[in-house]
């Protein structure tokens, strides 16, 4: 299979958490655009269901806050998750007068140089309140993941980072500071028990010092090598081009790894609209 040259200009959470995780992951992705359509997790049917409601259920909330009272998007959620998920999200004590908020950025993009790329996220909602700035991600995952691993991952990293660089606009054309910034991770599944992550300058400092090495890295990386981890190959779905297994990994394999959960992450790209 021939590779198309393609000049990468873009970077996300998604592509750098795939440099971190596997080189060749993020070539054969982002530079080589291969579509590679292997099952990531078993079963199949069931992981794509879920991952279609934990799409669903984004859109309804973004709905409902944008003005959309709560007794209609109700009606919308007709499936036991969606149900579930959206009776938890109503009578979250953490999330409570959230709508009423007059900062309220849903579904915000952000973006900033970064190296030879530019940087982008976007995010579930942007809260701003008494001069601080809330990042709030919906999370549909099965499992609650452990603190530790979510202040690791990139999202985490990237999003408070481009909050800082990128979102003057919103606080009167002033860089937020980072002691302004706060991240919530909040899990449908798990409605009382939010991850929580407070920023400082020496975050930052660490945040955007990786960012703009990853950034030289990716450009001028002599090769992309397979990652030697092969847990991560069992849900990669480049799996039967890289020779590293047929069937896909399932989420019972995935007792102490969230990379099967990750999957259900949601893209804003592959979201619909819904008629309200
Ligand atoms: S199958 Fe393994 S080595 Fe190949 S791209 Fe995926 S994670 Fe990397």
């Amino acid at each position: 299979m021939n590779a198309q040259p393609f000049q990468l200009t873009i970077l996300s959470q998604s592509s750098l958490q795939d440099y971190m995780d596997c080189a060749q992951r993020f070539k054969l992705r982002y530079l080589d655009r291969l579509s590679y359509p292997a099952v990531e997790t078993e079963p199949t049917l069931e992981n794509e269901k879920h991952q279609q409601e934990g799409e669903y259920f984004h859109r309804l909330v973004q709905q409902h806050l944008i003005g959309i009272p709560a007794e209609q998007i109700a009606k919308f959620a007709n499936t036991p998750n969606l149900q579930r998920w959206w009776a938890n999200f109503i009578a979250a004590p953490d999330l409570r007068g959230l709508k009423d908020l007059r900062g309220l950025y849903p579904e915000a993009t952000l973006s900033a140089p970064l190296g030879k790329y530019r940087l982008l996220a976007k995010y579930d909602l942007i809260a701003l309140q008494d001069g601080k700035a809330t990042i709030y991600d919906w999370k549909t995952y099965r499992k609650r993941p452990r603190n530790e691993w979510l202040a690791a991952r990139m999202q985490t990293r990237v999003y408070q980072a481009l909050l800082l660089k990128a979102a003057a606009h919103l606080n009167n054309g002033k860089p937020f500071e980072p002691e302004q910034i706060e991240m919530i991770y909040w899990f449908a599944d798990f409605p009382n028990d939010p991850a929580r992550f407070a920023y400082t300058s020496a975050q930052f400092k660490r945040d955007w010092d990786l960012l703009l090495k990853l950034s030289e890295e990716i450009t001028t990386a002599p090769s992309y090598p397979l990652t030697e981890d092969r847990q991560k190959c069992l849900y990669c779905t480049y799996r039967s081009y890289c020779e590293r297994g047929v069937r896909a990994g399932t989420m019972e394999q995935a007792e102490t790894e969230m990379e099967a959960e990750e999957l259900f992450d949601v893209n804003f790209e592959q979201i619909g609209e819904i008629a309200f």
